[in-house]
């Protein structure tokens, strides 16, 4: 085989056989070329193409011997496309798409078998389920539990490390699978976020957040804890995200200060925009957290721009504060930084008393963590928020 890029065929010649490994796949240039295949009565034209096609890309693809003739008509110029130029724009594809693709590229096979009065090859040549329909069947399920009641909020507590008291909550959400079980969010929150689902699931978590605001003020306790909402990038490009929640606050006759909106800087982020979103609820009341920070992203490029309130610092920069006297010097360098700025600081994670009297050391605002409380299902915490005030929750 040719190793050019640049491929010249006279009228008549041939650029590949049937049968042929599948070394290139090509771009028509110019031309027209002839594809055919043998069949028992002879043999089948199955197409003709012209400039701006692609040709012998599907063997390529499932890296499988040529299925067809590809012939000149015409003289032809051509652009090689290297094998692993081609698997290497597959392996970094959407899984889901991959998938969808396989599935065409088998069907086109087990076609073209019948043409050739052959068997077709009904095998899967992939071993192992491909991850594309492994996440197809979670989202199909997701979308499923989404009609029928199958997610499920959960409260975790945020201690104010000043008074020891309940100063909010964060809202957590949980799926139950209906064969896996309880799936962490971790794996299906990723998952919603590559497509329009997290929508869905966000408007879930905040109407099971304010029906939960409702709930606490019910129980007639003075100032009202917040309930912190996790926002993802998607949710963040919403139009009148916002405007909306300030109207559902308000259909409710809830205070804006009552809801917080966490969101986690990533690659997908738009920061122009969310900092007009974040400018936008700030002035409107509602404060907002750079969750994880500390981790992936985050970086001091974008915190400039991010007009936060809180800085949620991530556990595993918690880890090892009691040990490591580098990441207290750090944990408190953020504090400071963060004071500096009028924000507070949230240290995730908090497991131990050790690590609670660290974080009164550095004057860390705010814990959350398992020695605080789990997430707890909605009616729970309001009775342990309660019971932490001296009384008993009352039934909504
Ligand atoms: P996150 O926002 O950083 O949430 C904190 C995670 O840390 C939660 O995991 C919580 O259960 C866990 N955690 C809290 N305290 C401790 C502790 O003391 N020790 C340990 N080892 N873990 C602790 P979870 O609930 O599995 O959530 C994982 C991630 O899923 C969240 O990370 C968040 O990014 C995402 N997520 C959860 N709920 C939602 C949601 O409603 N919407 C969106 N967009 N994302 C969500
Ligand atoms: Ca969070
Ligand atoms: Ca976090």
């Amino acid at each position: 085989m040719n190793r050019e890029v640049t491929h010249r065929l006279k009228a008549c010649e041939v650029l590949f056989n049937e049968g042929d490994p599948p070394t290139t796949a090509f771009l028509l240039e110019s031309g027209r070329l002839r594809i055919t295949a043998r069949s028992d009565d002879g043999e089948r034209v199955l197409a003709e193409i012209g400039p701006g096609e692609l040709v012998g890309e599907m063997a390529v693809i499932d890296q499988s011997p040529r299925t067809a003739t590809a012939t000149a008509i015409s003289d032809c110029l051509l652009l090689a496309i290297d094998a692993a130029q081609i698997s290497e724009r597959l392996s970094n594809t959407d899984p889901i798409v991959r998938a969808l693709l396989e599935g065409q590229l088998r069907r086109y096979r087990a076609t073209l078998a019948a043409i050739h009065g052959t068997q077709g090859e009904s095998e899967n040549p992939y071993q192992n389920e491909p991850l594309g329909i492994h996440k197809i069947r979670l989202e199909s399920a997701l979308r499923e539990s989404l009609r029928n009641d199958g997610l499920d909020l959960r409260l975790q507590p945020l201690m104010d490390v000043l008074t020891g008291g309940i100063a909010g909550f964060e809202a957590l959400v949980r799926w139950h699978h209906p064969e896996r079980g309880p799936i962490s969010p971790t794996e299906f929150i990723t998952l919603a976020e590559e497509t329009s689902l997290i929508e869905p699931v966000g408007d879930y978590v905040l109407r099971r957040t304010l029906d939960a605001l409702v709930d606490l003020r019910q129980q007639g306790l003075g100032t009202l804890p917040f309930i912190a909402i996790n926002v993802s990038a998607r949710q963040m490009s919403r139009a009148n995200l916002v405007e909306q929640l300030l109207e559902d606050l308000s259909e409710r006759d809830l205070p804006s200060s009552a809801i917080k909106l966490e969101i986690t800087e990533s690659q997908q982020l738009d920061y122009a925009q969310v900092a007009e979103v974040m400018k936008l609820a700030q002035g409107n009341g509602i404060r907002v957290a750079l969750d994880d920070f500390g981790t992936g992203y985050s970086n001091l490029q974008h915190m400039h721009l991010l007009p936060f309130n809180t800085l949620k610092v991530d556990q595993s920069l918690a880890r090892g504060m009691v040990d490591n006297a580098r990441t207290r010097v750090l944990l408190g360098s953020i504090a400071e930084m963060a004071s500096n700025l009028d924000a507070d600081v949230v240290v995730e994670g908090i497991e131990t008393e050790a690590e609670l009297d660290v974080l009164r050391q550095l004057g860390v605002h705010y814990a959350q963590g398992w020695l605080v409380g789990r997430p707890e299902p909605v009616s729970e915490a309001i009775r342990h928020y309660c019971e932490s005030l001296g009384r008993t929750a009352r039934q909504s």
